[in-house]
């Protein structure tokens, strides 16, 4: 059979998102022979991996890591990653379905859900995504103005210059949210510096931290220790810490009918519930630092005048429809920082099919809708496909049911590849843009372990796009 016989015409499959599910998308596709497939994994950042490296809490190693089996897969033949590369902006959805054969999107959830409440907006109240984006080094909270213009990082408009103030400035910290990034992010803000020097945070971040206040940290929980969605493992890594103390009230431990059929029923649950019991059960030790759990508390109002000086919070109890009502008794608490942890939130991309009240691309099985109908070449996976749950792992799975409806669909005749190699490429160079191929990010990540090394660390996180394009540059390319 000659190469050019449409039986062995690959299908070209764009894959919007380097982070986890379009890379686990990418294993799907390249783990089958019965399609060949060429797969281009495009990202809007220089670097994959997504929140496997701007979400994942810095000293969380042994997770972080699942990058080099993503990365292994971005290795595979059949399989290109084009960074650097804003579909929606750069080349538009449409222009990219008609230079492919099939557009897969796993762009995620790049946003979060707001509390709705007074005085969300004030400077010193933060979403989880802003906190996590600035102590992970994420460009878009590290603009390159910084680097160059302003290297100690106190202009205005600089919002990575903003959040290391808040930080350096802060004593009291409020987290609202009881799922595992509250947890990180509580517990970024208790660690020291030193206790931090073994991550790869950048090294700005790493200073910022140095030069950290913060010594008490309350978390805010809307129903009680037997509704959270921490895993127990990241609960327990709290009560690890020395020096700190853990405060949880025991009337919060007191359990309602409702909180005990939680408990009988959901194993994590019961787990949770036991350590913040010992917890409990701990006299305080006079730590420099603590960590204040608040159930049934819910915020009403962020108070201050022109920034953040406490929250407003109300008692709740869990009402006769099972939905969480306020009891009107108010108390406050103060504090100069809040972040609010209670769920990120996928965006809408222009030219993409979006369900405003989930946050999602609406589909059947991975299978786009669009128009009340399956689009035949847009799939979708990962958090822009289910909403923000689930660990690493549920991408896998995600992306595998997603990759089976698309090899069905091109069974069936529905999807047939048209001949694409090249187009993509060819559209690119047309517009002047130079994608950063896998060899890039090698160069990048090579320059990360050197600059770790020459600071006594393992790796040290390139914060700002200009240094990140600038490593990325083949030492024989012009700068200009
Ligand atoms: C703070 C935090 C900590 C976490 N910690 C853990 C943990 O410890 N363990 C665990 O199992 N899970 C953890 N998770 C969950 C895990 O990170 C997610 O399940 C996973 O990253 C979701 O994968 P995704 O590919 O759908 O989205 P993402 O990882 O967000 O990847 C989406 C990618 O799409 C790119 N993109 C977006 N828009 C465009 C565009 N227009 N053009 C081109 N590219 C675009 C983004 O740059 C990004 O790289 C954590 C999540 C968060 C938020």
């Amino acid at each position: 059979m000659s190469v050019d016989s449409p039986a062995r015409t690959p299908l070209v499959v764009a894959v919007i998102g380097a982070g986890p599910s379009g890379i686990y998308a990418a294993e799907a596709l390249t783990a089958q022979s019965a399609v060949p497939v060429e797969v281009v994994v495009l990202d809007r950042l220089p670097v994959p991996f997504g929140l496997v490296r701007y979400g994942v809490a810095p000293d969380h190693h042994s997770i972080r890591s699942i990058r080099n089996t993503l990365e292994r897969t971005l290795e595979r033949p059949g399989v290109a990653f084009y960074g650097d590369v804003t579909i929606g902006r750069d080349v538009t959805v449409e222009e990219l379905r008609g230079a492919v054969d099939v557009v897969l999107y796993a762009y995620g959830a790049g946003s979060d859900r707001r509390l709705g409440i007074p005085g969300e907006d004030l400077p010193g109240s933060l979403g989880a995504p802003e906190f996590v984006n600035w102590y992970c080094g994420h460009p878009d909270v590290h603009p390159d103005a910084h680097t160059e213009a302003d290297p100690g990082g106190t202009a205005d408009a600089d919002p990575g210059a903003q959040i290391a103030r808040l930080v350096r400035e802060s004593r009291t910290a409020v987290v609202v949210g009881v799922g595992n990034v509250a947890l990180d992010v509580a517990r970024v803000l208790v660690k020291s510096a030193d206790e931090l020097a073994d991550t790869d945070m950048a090294e700005e971040v790493l200073a910022s931290l140095a030069g950290k206040r913060v010594d008490t940290v309350h978390v805010l929980g809307r129903r009680g220790p037997a509704y959270t969605a921490f895993t127990t493992k990241e609960l327990r890594e709290l009560g690890q810490l020395p020096d700190l103390d853990l405060v949880v009230s025991a009337e919060d431990l007191e359990f309602d009918a409702s909180s005990l059929a939680v408990v009988g029923q959901d194993k994590v649950a019961a787990r949770n519930v036991a350590v913040m019991r010992e917890w409990a059960a701990r006299p305080p030790t006079g730590a420099s630092r603590r960590i204040v759990l608040h159930f049934w508390t819910r915020p009403t109002r962020v108070l201050g005048e022109d920034h953040v000086t406490g929250v407003e919070l109300e008692r709740t109890v869990i009402g006769s429809d099972g939905y969480v009502d306020g009891t009107g008794e108010l108390s406050t608490v103060e504090a100069d920082l809040v972040v609010r942890s209670v769920g990120y939130r996928g965006v809408a991309l222009p030219g993409v099919p979006y369900d405003a009240s989930t946050g999602r691309v609406p589909h059947a099985e991975g299978r786009v809708i669009r128009d009340d109908g399956f689009s035949p070449d847009e799939y979708v996976t990962g958090w822009i496909k289910r909403g923000p749950t689930g660990v690493i792992g549920t991408n896998k799975s995600d992306a595998v049911e997603t990759v089976a409806s698309l090899l069905t669909d091109v069974d069936a005749g529905r999807v047939v590849p048209r001949g694409r190699s090249g187009a993509l490429d060819r559209l690119l160079v047309g517009r002047g843009l130079h994608a950063l191929d896998l060899p890039a990010w090698h160069r990048i990540d090579a320059a990360e372990v050197a600059l770790g090394t020459s600071h006594g660390r393992l790796r040290t996180t390139l914060a700002h796009r200009v240094e990140l394009l600038a490593a990325a540059r083949h030492p024989g390319d012009d700068p200009a």
